[in-house]
């Protein structure tokens, strides 16, 4: 069993993102501008001759410290926090194919550090008032958890998946193997099979179909997935209805026992799919009723600070910024000398993606975040509004 090490103040990375620790993580905000914000994910386990992931992140800390305090050398309990990191950054190699995410200050003394699937290369390092969420929210939606059965006549197994990360569960499906006869030479997927079976077999598949829904409610899981063989979803499809909704695709299984990472191989492909299916069918909703859509920086921000934002679709917009109090912490699309909720004389500005990712998280509407080859031609934000 693997255990996690890290710094004194956290010594167990998380593997689970909650709701609060999202909320807590938007809300936070430290005058001095001494949060930091690391996340450091590879795919494969990492050359352990040259410690790459060591080699990366002393020079993100050098950088970082070069670009934000030229003259001097950072403050007492940053550095600290910098230091920690590079130590972090050590114990990657220990957990390959995982994104490692530390969100720190030391001044108000957090630490809050995630170890999550990684689905892709990534290295970042960034100080200031708030925490940068983005890569924490493009890493959670691609290892948001789902579903997996593969199915035979009278079988089942099941699986969850968090991104690359694939992990069978059948046995906590109460799934009893289909008792037919083991040398009735009828029995088969693909023979002729009596009535008595056939109706015994629909009551299993229907039965299955309950387990599954319980599974993945359990497992908060997005969706479902099926692998079998073409001539069986015929027979399956009819007592899989009440599942359609949470289906997500279906994959031709070549035997039924294939290792979990075949499973996830066949399976990748139609989440990723699915996904981008899902995020095409929200942006064409917010264009078909442009009374519940809002499109672009400024009027996505207006609505969710209105609390109006039920689906929030998140590219990368291009250079664009939002205003936000130096006092209160209220963010405003148009640039304006003053606070225009407490009139404070005094702005910062943001990044626009990083201010809507927060005032989102902060008003529960549901983040859509949108990789460059998602969405063609979409690169900015929309959002489906709740009224
Ligand atoms: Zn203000």
């Amino acid at each position: 069993m693997e255990t996690a090490t890290g710094p004194s103040l956290d010594p167990i990375a998380k593997r689970v993102v909650t709701r609060e620790n999202l909320s807590t993580l938007a809300a936070f905000c430290d005058q001095k501008a001494t949060a930091v914000s690391f996340g450091f994910g590879c795919v494969t386990t990492p050359d352990s001759a040259h410690r790459e992931e060591v080699i990366a992140t002393k020079r993100l800390v050098q950088e970082v410290i070069a670009s934000s305090a030229p003259e001097s050398a950072p403050p007492a309990r940053l550095a600290k926090d910098l230091e920690e990191i590079v130590a972090v950054a050590a114990t990657i190699r220990l957990h390959p194919s995982r994104l490692r995410l530390v969100f720190a200050c030391g001044e108000q003394d957090v630490w809050q550090e995630f170890d999550l699937p990684s689905t892709k290369r990534l290295s970042f390092l960034r100080v200031g008032r708030r925490f940068d969420l983005a890569p924490l929210m493009l890493a959670l939606q691609s290892v948001a958890p789902y579903c997996v059965t593969i199915l035979e006549s009278g079988k089942a197994r099941a699986f969850i998946v968090r991104g690359t990360e694939i992990q069978e569960v059948s046995s906590r499906l109460v799934i009893e193997e289909q008792s037919f006869q083991a040398d009735d030479p009828r029995v088969g997927w693909s023979r002729h099979i009596s009535k008595g079976l056939v109706e015994h077999e629909k009551a299993y598949f229907k039965n299955l179909s309950h387990q599954l829904l319980q599974l993945m409610s359990e497992q908060q899981a997005t969706g479902l997935v099926i692998g079998c063989h073409e001539d069986l979803w015929g027979e399956v499809e009819p007592q899989f209805v009440h599942l359609a909704k949470s289906m997500m695709g279906r994959f031709h299984l070549p035997h039924f026992d294939a290792e979990p990472a075949e499973v996830l191989r066949l399976a990748t492909p139609i989440s990723t799919e699915a996904q981008r299916t899902r995020i095409t069918a929200v942006l064409c909703e917010i264009n078909e009723a442009p009374s519940r859509g809002a499109f672009g920086v400024k009027d996505v921000l207006e609505a969710l600070l209105s609390g109006r934002v039920q689906k929030l679709v998140l590219g990368r917009p291009p250079e664009q910024t939002i205003a936000e109090c130096k006092a209160c912490g209220h963010m405003m699309a148009v640039a304006g000398h003053s606070c225009t909720s407490c009139g404070h004389a005094g702005v910062w500005y943001i990044a626009a993606e990083e201010g809507l990712i927060r005032q989102a998280l902060l008003t529960d509407a549901e983040i859509l975040m949108v990789e460059a080859d998602t969405a063609t031609g979409f690169s900015g934000a929309a959002a489906l509004l709740r009224y």
